[in-house]
């Protein structure tokens, strides 16, 4: 028996499994998933098990040492993760860290029990150590014990010493084990302190019909254990509930859950609402834990002492052996899609892992993707709708304020006439306003008056944005600047032009100077605290006003929100990329329905410059069908996805010319291999500088994965990538690069 071994060698994960042979002794005990210990030259190393084979013509193999662990991972997740080797072009040891701790360091630990000898027999008399019959009285009553419980009650030196007069007599056996050392815990950034989390009324609640008939068809799924579910339910419709009953069923069958949501300030929220209905079986994963918790809570969900787990993309590597339920919160968002090697979908990988485990795969949305819609059109994802807001509130009142004739009336700041009086109004009722501004800093555009100078980044190719501590900064690759006040070329004067959240900030400072303003925008979330702290003061209605970015459109659930104002609807509907129009209905729609999520009196303005463009005004209608319509007939027309699956070929690296050489050799070579595959560029990525690196690529369409892979495969055989260039393989992009 051959077993592949994905091995550890200086703290790095080798790409390609190693083969080893199982020695007799070690063949029970070795499954899909085990840690195992193996010779590397004339050392050892650490190592994952993530295949066989009986394979008897290979000489010389080494064999595999000891197992750490025959149950490191469960042999389904093994399965996924060769999986996403395949689909994503990676290399298993690419993928394997995903679904690990952080590090794996391991100590001896110990199980021990009462065996042998009857508890009948336990006498005090029989002991000199006072203490080891009050231990042996714990274990008669707790059976199976690790030597993590018996360490709350006791030290060490303590239950070493009874453990060994137990034992001497015959009483008790200890069975060895290893278990993870989870380094220093160091602050938890999101952790789950119940008093961080308010909840609001959270009451008994009735599912109205609409919930009733999604979790009935949920409920058919997750006892049956199959089914991919589209929950589209307008915002404020009650999606969450429905996952919290779903998630109640999947645990009466004993099977485990995984709750993803789109970006850490939804953590909160959501894992508030779970805490709140299942407790301690509820944990958090993501990746900006610090190692010591990500690991002490990756051990609880290996060791099934965790049912549930709530994070952003990267929970849904959490090593649930008998997951039941995944649900992926605001579908639509593209954060779903990991930006770094490997590039995986998490919405694609969900829909595999169910698979593999028999799970349901639930993605919900207010306004989901096209692709996801299009899958639901041609049922492979079973839809269901909820059209009504539960909590009485209607949906909110939209209009569309035309920015061209504000200017025209020689309006000077950022804030129409009637949002400001709107506003207003809204403040005198003593209910709250949510201002979003999908740019943060101060002014994005600075030029010199007299030169037309423009500061851009040195690193990047992208003009510096003015913040209201007085630098410029590059928010691509963090350049800070000091601000001169005059042109470095003609010292003429600079004109800020264009408003960030700070600018408005600032203006509605100045307009009411009465109102209690916060903002929340990646300058002023530098710590995920600082935005539990401002998330808490505005649901407890100790702030009047929150100025934000994309982190507040999203899921986020205020009901004192009656008014929602959108400063410049435009700033997505002109980026160079297929889906900028989805982009900007979804954002809009989204915000739009933070609005009066319990009275009937939302009102939301959407101020812009286009005002006539269909994303926009089917926006303002919350008319998410009739936009679905237009983008589905867009995207065939022009052969986008969901019509035809995308790939891109992303070359980088610090010398312009050497990278526009290597991307005409790359298309060359994939013209010479002949495929049927539509091949576009090479041309000069969106952003083609970023960080000091020259980037091009070249986007490669075909009607499905399969002939996708084979031509990338065959041409980046046959491709040599010269050395300092990056190459970037990517299936499935969802981002400008
Ligand atoms: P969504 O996730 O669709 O935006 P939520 O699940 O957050 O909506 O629901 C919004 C609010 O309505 C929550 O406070 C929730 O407790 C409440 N709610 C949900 N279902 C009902 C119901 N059937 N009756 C009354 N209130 C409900
Ligand atoms: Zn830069």
């Amino acid at each position: 028996m051959l077993a592949s071994v994905i091995i550890n060698s200086n703290k790095q994960w080798v790409g390609q499994p190693l083969i080893y042979e199982i020695p007799s002794p070690l063949i029970g005990q070795v499954h899909l998933g085990a840690w195992v210990r193996v010779p590397v030259g004339n050392r050892e190393a650490d190592g994952v098990i993530v295949g066989f084979s009986q394979e008897t013509a290979i000489q010389g193999l080494k064999s595999i040492k000891e197992v750490l662990d025959p149950e490191l991972l469960p042999a389904p997740v093994v399965e996924l993760l060769l999986w996403m080797s395949e689909y994503y072009l990676c290399l298993p040891g690419e993928t394997l860290p995903l679904f690990l701790p952080p590090a794996l360091k391991r100590r001896q630990c110990f199980w021990a029990w009462l065996g042998g000898k009857g508890r009948d027999e336990l006498d005090p008399a029989l002991f000199i150590n006072p203490l080891t019959f009050e231990v042996a009285t714990y274990l008669a009553k707790r059976g199976r014990v690790s030597q993590r419980s018996l360490r709350r009650r006791w030290s060490d030196k303590e239950i070493g010493l009874a453990l060994k007069e137990l034992e001497a007599r015959g009483f008790v056996t200890r069975q060895w084990n290893w278990e993870f050392k989870e380094g220093k815990k160091g602050v938890s950034s999101l952790g789950l302190k119940d008093q961080e989390f308010q909840s609001l009324e959270k009451r008994v609640i009735h599912l109205t019909s609409e919930q009733q008939l999604a979790l009935k068809f949920l409920e058919m799924g997750i006892k049956e254990g199959k089914g991919n579910f589209l929950l589209h339910g307008v915002t404020g419709s009650g999606k969450t509930e429905v996952y919290l009953r779903a998630i109640a069923s999947t645990l009466d069958l004993d099977r485990e859950i995984i709750v993803l949501v789109p970006e850490h300030s939804l953590i909160p929220q959501m894992a508030g609402r779970l805490k709140e209905a299942f407790g301690d079986l509820v944990v958090v994963l993501h990746g900006d834990l610090p190692d010591g918790e990500r690991t002490a809570v990756w051990e609880k969900v290996r060791s099934g002492e965790a049912k549930i787990v709530v994070g952003t993309r990267s929970a849904l590597f959490a090593p649930f052996a008998k997951l039941g339920l995944i649900v992926i919160d605001e579908e639509h968002s593209p954060t779903y899609k990991n930006e770094a090697n490997p590039r995986y979908d998490a919405r694609e990988v969900a829909l595999k892992r169910g698979q593999i485990q028999e799970a349901v795969v639930v993605l919900g949305s207010a306004t989901p993707s096209t692709e996801a819609y299009f899958l639901a059109s041609r049922g492979h994802l079973k839809l269901l709708a909820l059209k009504q807001r539960v909590a009485g509130g209607q949906l909110p009142k939209v209009e569309i304020i035309d920015m061209r004739e504000e200017y025209l009336e020689g309006r000077s700041g950022y804030l129409s006439a009637r949002l400001q009086e709107e506003i207003q109004a809204t403040l005198q009722r003593g209910e709250q306003v949510l201002l979003f501004l999908n740019r943060r800093g101060y002014a994005p555009h600075v030029t010199c008056r007299s030169c037309g100078y423009v500061p851009t980044c040195t690193n990047c190719a992208v003009s510096l944005t003015y913040h209201a501590d007085g630098k410029l900064r590059c928010h691509y690759c963090g350049l800070v600047q000091n601000w001169e006040g005059s042109c470095p070329q003609c010292r003429g004067s600079l004109a800020l032009l264009g408003a960030g959240t700070q600018r408005v900030e600032a203006e509605i400072r100045v307009l009411f100077p009465e109102a209690r303003v916060l903002r929340a925008d990646s300058d002023s979330l530098k710590s995920p605290r600082r935005w539990r702290e401002i998330y808490n003061l505005f649901l407890s209605r100790q702030a009047d006003i929150l100025i934000g970015t994309q982190t507040i459109a999203k899921g986020m659930d205020f009901p004192g929100v009656s008014l929602v104002g959108v400063i410049n609807a435009d700033i997505s509907l002109f980026l160079p990329d297929f889906r900028a129009r989805e982009r900007t209905f979804q954002l809009l729609t989204q915000v739009a329905g933070r609005s009066g999520r319990r009275s009937d009196r939302g009102l939301v303005l959407i101020q812009t410059f286009n005002p006539e463009d269909p994303a926009i005004m089917l926006a303002s209608r919350q008319d998410y069908e009739g936009f679905y319509r237009l983008e589905i007939a867009s995207r065939q027309a022009l052969r986008y996805p969901p019509f035809v699956k995308l790939a891109r070929l992303g070359l980088a690296g610090p010398y312009e010319g050497e990278v526009i050489s290597a991307a005409f050799s790359l298309a060359r070579v994939l013209k010479e291999i002949g495929s049927s595959v539509e091949i576009l560029g090479p041309a000069p990525a969106a952003i083609p500088k970023v960080k000091g690196e020259y980037r091009w690529q070249l986007t490669l369409k075909a009607p499905g994965w399969h002939l996708l892979k084979e031509a990338l495969e065959k041409a980046l055989e046959r491709y040599c990538c010269p050395p300092g260039i990056k190459l970037i393989k990517e299936i499935g992009p969802v981002n400008l690069w």
